[in-house]
């Protein structure tokens, strides 16, 4: 990550204007937007768009062609290209054969990806945004910030400064009389405007329409009152047919900002009338820009489905603290880096898509159903294959492939600890490592691994047998919580088993791009855990049950080890985490927790991959309250911690504000007890009311179980 993004996002984080505006804004988002969805099937509303999107993304030119037919039938000339310099060319010619001078245009993404303002007005042409934030921005002489609220970032003292300046005279921040002095001076631009431009939220390629979605109804403006009008439309706009608008702009406003309907849609079939009578000229641009190439790559055609809702920016824990800027791009947050690497280029996605933490929040929201951080993921591939990992990434992951060197390094890492160890916790480390331990303490390495106080358990007989896989912080920092859970498992009557070959699931490598590390470290798991034959191979680290249950399978795939997918397979079918598996044993009775006393009050906080991969959350809480704890929900409880494996280490600046606000809603709730599924969190969340003296108690759900037991 190069050093001037690495201070731009730092930057970023310290503007309390910018995060407390976000902070604000997306914390009631979600309770809006919620209220926004009641009575709606969002999963199959979300269904139905992806279906009907993902069909016209797969026949672009039939799509193209046809709605060039139908939109020319009706009156309007249509223009196709690939190229972003034909389609201003095109803009250009448009405008000085119709003697144009003054330009007004309504929001439009697909402008500002191709820099059309600052073409036109190097062209001698005037252009005015009418979208209030777009104008904000554009007095400002910035991007925006956000693809639908483009000036979030900016106070309403900023903004009086900047329509002082425009209109000569001192304005104070009194925000009716903001928006007055807006109005009156983009009426006069709409008057005084030859040409009108707007975007379109959707094209329909069976009648020819293109339908504008605003709040301001500045586009209708833009789009009636000039004698010519040029619609610049992204080809993933189109939907086949007219019934195909519906479910879009059933999504489209509750998702963007938590409305039942803008206060304005316009569609717009062939051109309308002038006030003389004559016809407008009515323009459509259909602007490729790689989205075909995008459509036919396997990996990022659903990219295509975005209905460009902005839903991903608002509930991602990373973008409501750096906001737009940092992207560098007119589009930002996940969806922002996914399009930056395919309308600009790769390349460019190198530093900003290392800011995003794998949450999954965006994936939960959207409407088009994209798979945000499964794309952003493949872009790290791409990267890494494309230049190779860095010196410093090869030298670590060497030693991650070698499970005995990477062992023996982790008991010399203990070793090397103690001088920096006092009660579990390393509080301070020296030099260059100081960073670490800056917002949280981390835990000590263990003295004895749990690999190697598994030998001394005395565990009974038994016939059914169960494989634990531990991962390396609950084997080489948390060795009690494996020892917990054997306690639990042999009292249900398993007797556990674990395989000493057993390596690193190949998370860090798969996030950082090396998947060749990581199937290896897939075939190496593979081998240790099917050696025996057991009923379930269970883990109590959410990111590691989702490597062994989903991740094998695809890395060894992309890697093309085939002839291991078969037994990846099998492996995957017996994988079960802690907290689904125990609950099923409580239920066939198998298991009986100790019930009637009180154990006082408990926050639950969810992980991302154990609540958005696989799919749990209910369980730990049903056993937690089973047990005697009084449940006391925190706010944004499955909000990431911001622990994100090695995502701590490399953007502490990032993680330690998430951190904070996670530690905030804890104590919020006055629960004297934390209890989480994953031992990554526990790092994290435990370490950070280490550093600050908090008195909560964080604990991973094996260990409050394993005291409970009949
Ligand atoms: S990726 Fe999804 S949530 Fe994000 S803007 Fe597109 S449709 Fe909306
Ligand atoms: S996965 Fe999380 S961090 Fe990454 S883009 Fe989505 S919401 Fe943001």
């Amino acid at each position: 990550m190069k050093k001037d993004f690495k201070s731009s996002v730092s930057k970023a984080v310290h503007n309390a204007t910018l995060t407390g505006a976000l902070g604000k804004f997306s914390e009631a988002y979600k309770v809006n937007r919620q209220k926004a969805y009641e009575g709606i099937d969002f999963e199959t509303l979300r269904e139905t768009i992806a279906e009907r999107k993902s069909y016209a993304a797969a026949h672009l030119d039939l799509m193209a062609q046809t709605f060039q037919i139908n939109a020319e039938a009706a009156g309007a000339k249509v223009f196709r290209t690939n190229d972003p310099e034909e389609v201003k060319a095109y803009i250009l010619k448009v405008a000085r054969e119709n003697d144009v001078k003054s330009v007004v245009k309504s929001k439009s993404m697909a402008s500002e990806e191709i820099h059309l303002n600052d073409y036109l007005e190097k062209n001698g042409i005037e252009v005015g945004e009418t979208d209030l934030g777009e104008w904000i921005i554009q007095l400002a002489g910035q991007k925006p910030s956000h693809m639908v609220m483009p000036a979030i970032h900016m106070t309403k003292e900023e903004v009086s400064e900047l329509f002082s300046k425009e209109v000569n005279e001192r304005l104070t921040s009194d925000i009716p009389r903001l928006v007055e002095v807006a109005r009156n001076e983009l009426r006069s631009k709409f008057l005084r405007a030859d040409m009108g431009i707007s975007g379109a939220n959707i094209a329909v390629a069976e009648t020819g329409s293109i339908v504008l979605v605003t709040n301001e109804g500045n586009a209708r403006l833009v789009t009636t009152l000039p004698r010519v009008h040029v619609a610049i439309v992204g080809i993933e706009k189109f939907v086949e047919k007219f019934e195909d608008v519906v479910p879009v702009l059933t999504a489209l406003p509750r998702s963007a900002t938590a409305q039942l309907l803008t206060s304005y849609v316009s569609i717009i079939t062939g051109p309308a009338q002038n006030t003389d009578g004559s016809m407008k000229d009515l323009h459509i641009i259909l602007m490729d820009n790689r989205r075909t190439d995008m459509a036919a790559d396997d990996k990022f055609k659903q990219a295509l489905q975005c209905i460009r809702c902005g839903s991903c920016l608002n509930v991602c824990p990373v973008f409501r603290l750096v906001g737009g800027h940092v992207f560098g791009s007119v589009y930002t947050g996940g969806i922002g880096t996914i399009l930056t690497a395919w309308f600009e280029e790769m390349q460019k996605s190198e530093d900003i898509q290392g800011l995003c933490l794998q949450c999954g929040n965006c994936k939960e929201v959207c409407p088009g159903k994209l798979d945000i951080p499964d794309m952003i993921l493949e872009i790290r591939r791409r990267l890494v294959s494309q230049k190779g990992q860095t010196l410093v990434q090869k030298s670590i992951f060497s030693v991650v492939n070698n499970r005995k060197l990477f062992h023996s390094m982790l008991r010399t890492a203990s070793l090397a600890g103690k001088p920096f160890t006092s009660g579990g916790f390393i509080r301070h480390l020296p030099f260059f490592l100081s960073e670490l331990t800056e917002m949280r303490s981390l835990p000590a390495i263990a003295a004895e691994p749990f690999r190697d106080r598994f030998e001394k358990i005395a565990q009974p007989k038994q016939k059914e047998k169960i494989a634990f896989y531990a991962g390396c912080l609950i084997d080489f920092a948390y060795p009690e919580m494996g020892e917990a859970l054997v306690k639990i498992l042999n009292k249900a009557g398993f007797e556990v088993i674990f395989p000493q070959e057993q390596t690193c699931c190949g998370a860090p490598a798969l996030y950082n791009g090396a998947w060749d590390v990581a199937a290896q470290n897939a075939i190496d798991n593979i081998k240790a855990l099917t050696a025996t034959d057991v009923s379930y191979v269970v883990s109590a680290c959410p990111t590691c049950t989702v490597a062994l249950k989903h991740e094998f399978l695809k890395t060894l795939d992309v890697e093309k080890k085939t002839e291991w997918v078969a037994q990846a397979q099998k492996l995957a079918d017996k994988s079960i985490d802690f907290s689904t598996l125990v609950k099923k044993l409580v239920d066939d009775g198998r298991l009986n927790i100790a019930e009637g006393v009180e154990l006082g009050k408990i926050t639950y906080h969810d992980s991302c991959h154990l609540k958005r991969t696989l799919r749990v959350s209910e369980q730990p809480r049903e056993l937690l309250q089973k047990a005697g704890f009084e449940l006391s929900e925190m706010f944004e409880c499955d909000m990431c911690c911001g622990m994100g494996g090695s995502y701590s280490l490399k953007l502490p600046e990032i993680s330690a504000p998430i951190l904070e606000r996670k530690l905030k809603n804890i104590k919020e709730t006055g629960a004297g007890t934390v209890a989480m599924d994953c031992p990554g969190c526990v790092l994290q969340i435990r370490g950070g009311f280490d550093k600050e003296g908090g008195k909560v108690t964080v604990k991973h759900t094996v260990e409050l179980l394993a005291e409970r037991l009949k």
